[in-house]
């Protein structure tokens, strides 16, 4: 079986994310849900070391 992993489509996230269980909009990958929604409440993606709010 074959994995495909993608940077997270979050400009400032540096998470990678297997594009089977990303969290999907618009057509593009997200390692979560604040960052698929453009971090509305400037909370990050709760990764560690990763430091993107939107
Ligand atoms: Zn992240
Ligand atoms: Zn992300
Ligand atoms: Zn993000």
């Amino acid at each position: 079986m074959e994995v495909t992993q993608q940077k997270c489509a979050c400009s400032d996230c540096v998470c990678i994310v297997n594009v089977d269980k990303a969290l999907k909009k618009n057509g593009k990958n997200y390692c979560s849900e604040s960052c698929a929604n453009g971090h509305p409440e400037g909370s990050g993606c709760g990764h560690t070391g990763c430091k993107c709010h939107g």
